[in-house]
């Protein structure tokens, strides 16, 4: 490689921190000021320009122009202030980045396969120059947040997600790969802004669709092997079960927005019962909608009641389900239940309002993932207060503009005594003197220790009692003082031990049932895991240079 190669990749490049020796041997010197910075000034640097924006949508330009020339600082400085910068590089304002990306697009980033290169997937994933990669990020678009259908706009989300995977868990991000599969969109506002970077079509429905993501899914085996981890992001609802039900046996995947939702939420609920003082199956809970996120926490719910010895039938008792044609029963009128849903009908009779439903079950926790903000009224939030001394309310939906009800509204409608948790950031809220610091219920907290564990222990197929592990595992870690806060979650700034340990736990259960396939094990997980993570230290590019002894070593 020549010296401004390495200068113009991100991923090796060091601005100006190359050393004297560096730039003569590299052949680039001059090509920079004389000055040699060390990577805290650089650091130093880039914090003057974050905080000089007022704005997050700013914030996030910039920082990704510093993804684009300089990775080892850009992870350096999002890991050494993840609670100030998660909210730029993710949710909330990934949302708004997405919504916006053509605008703001610079540089691409990631892998594009349209529909129209059906039957070539294999030649361009071969156009890929990184030969190790290890995990792929993959969406369609269709489901961005709870923004809806943003066609190739929504590869934000990819970029965001494996942004992640390197922040919080210390994936390499050579191994990583984001992908957008453009299908076309059906979002005519998206499709005609005159920035659209997609294919200006409507979404392909038929079969050429899922020739195309079967044709991916084996590209992905053919050029990185079957240990490559694919984790699908934010497909719409009846793909991403479909997918995950067609994949899970016999490739490595996962989707996030059912499985690792579930586990973030279930570890929540299961932190919660220290607050609550009450046994798991001594909760009764109400989902606010009945989607990705919904069905796959109530369906990880009911693995944890099933290990505490309830029956299925007793589980399912416990949970209630509403989706936009209010409760969901049996024979139905307003609108026949189906799918994923059925599992969860109830012999009941049909209510449609949320208020009124809650009134009628009272619940001692209500969930909401139906991206219908302000659903968690405040009538509703006050009669949580009524029935129950701690009410869970986790209002999931992203971004912050989607969220059921605010950390405020939270805490001032139910005195101060609930159990709050949002999918996106909420700041403190002081209620009656006392201050809250509002948990963040965000599958960040899984799906990144959940990757590290797969792909450091290669494992293979990713069975749902792993989620269920990882729940148990990050539930374990909030400690008093967390409790004490209202937080059901360990504060953002430890996130990244977090994920290490929920790794090593997830490593562990994997040998302990054949599902990790790296030989010899590590006796010690944590180490092992910990010692492959990637460092934001730059390399040195000085060449081991030495003498032989007593030996001519230039031609006279
Ligand atoms: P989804 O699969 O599209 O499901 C949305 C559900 O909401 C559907 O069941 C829908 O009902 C229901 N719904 C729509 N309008 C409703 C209404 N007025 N009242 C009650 N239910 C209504 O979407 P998803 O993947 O579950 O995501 C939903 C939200 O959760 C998004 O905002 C997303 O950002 C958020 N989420 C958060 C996290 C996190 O980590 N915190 C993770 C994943 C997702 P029908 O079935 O009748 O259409
Ligand atoms: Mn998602």
């Amino acid at each position: 490689v020549r010296g401004v190669d390495i200068m113009r990749d991100p991923l090796l490049n060091k601005g100006l921190a190359f050393t004297l020796h560096e730039r003569q041997i590299l052949g680039i010197h001059g090509l920079m000021p004389a000055v040699f910075l060390h990577q805290d000034q650089q650091v130093y640097q880039v914090m003057q320009n974050f905080n000089r924006w007022d704005d997050n949508l700013d914030r996030f330009i910039y920082l990704m122009g510093l993804q684009d020339c300089n990775e080892k600082l850009f992870y350096r400085v999002v890991t050494e202030n993840v609670e100030l910068m998660m909210p730029v590089i993710y949710t909330p304002t990934v949302g708004l980045a997405c919504q916006k990306f053509g605008m703001i697009f610079r540089k691409p980033r990631g892998l594009y396969i349209t529909i129209h290169d059906l039957g070539h997937v294999q030649s361009i994933l071969g156009n890929w120059p990184i030969e190790d990669v290890k995990a792929i990020v993959v969406t369609d678009g269709e489901r961005i947040l709870g923004l809806g259908d943003l066609g190739a706009f929504g590869m934000g989300i990819p970029v965001g997600k494996l942004a992640l995977y390197t922040a919080l868990a210390g994936v390499n991000p050579r191994n990583c790969l984001p992908i957008l599969l453009d299908v076309g969109t059906n979002n005519d506002s998206v499709r005609n802004d005159p920035l659209y970077i997609g294919l200006k079509q409507k979404r392909d429905r038929g079969d050429k669709y899922d020739q195309l993501v079967d044709e991916f899914m084996k590209a992905v085996v053919e050029r990185y092997g079957e240990t490559c981890l694919i984790q699908f992001e934010d497909f719409g609802n009846h793909n991403a079960f479909r997918f995950l039900q067609k994949y899970r046996d016999s490739y490595c995947t996962f989707n996030d927005d059912i499985q690792g939702t579930a586990s973030v939420a279930v570890s929540g609920i299961l932190a919660s019962l220290q607050i609550t003082g009450k046994k798991l199956e001594e909760n009764l809970f109400v989902f606010q909608g009945a989607g990705e996120a919904s069905i796959g926490i109530a369906k990880l719910l009911l693995m944890a009641m099933g290990e505490r010895g309830l029956s299925q039938e007793e589980a399912l008792s416990k949970i209630w389900m509403v989706d936009s044609k209010g409760l969901i029963v049996k024979d139905r009128k307003s609108g026949a239940v189906a799918g994923e849903k059925i599992l969860f009908a109830r012999d009941h009779k049909h209510i449609e309002n949320l208020g009124d439903i809650i009134k009628t079950l009272k619940p001692t926790a209500i969930i909401g993932a139906a991206a219908i903000p302000g659903a968690f009224t405040e009538e509703i939030l006050k009669n949580m207060a009524s029935f129950n001394q701690r009410p869970i309310i986790f209002a999931l939906s992203n971004p912050t503009s989607k969220a059921e009800c605010t950390a405020e509204q939270a805490y001032n409608f139910t005195g101060g005594r609930c159990v709050f948790a949002s999918g996106s950031p909420f700041r403190p809220v002081t209620h009656n003197g006392q201050t809250f610091k509002p948990g963040q219920g965000n599958n960040a907290y899984i799906f990144p220790g959940v990757a590290l564990a797969t792909i450091g222990v290669e494992i293979r197929r990713i069975p749902e009692s792993i989620f269920l592990e990882a729940a148990k595992c990050l539930s374990g870690l909030v400690t008093k003082e967390d409790l004490a806060e209202g937080r059901v979650y360990p504060p953002l700034s430890t996130i990244r031990s977090a994920s290490l340990k929920i790794a090593a736990h997830v490593a562990e259960y994997a040998y302990r049932n054949d599902l990790a396939f790296l030989l010899p094990e590590p006796k010690d997980k944590k180490a092992f895991i910990e010692s492959h993570m990637y460092n934001t230290e730059y390399a040195n590019y000085i060449p081991d240079v030495f003498e032989w002894p007593g030996v001519e070593r230039e031609s006279q």
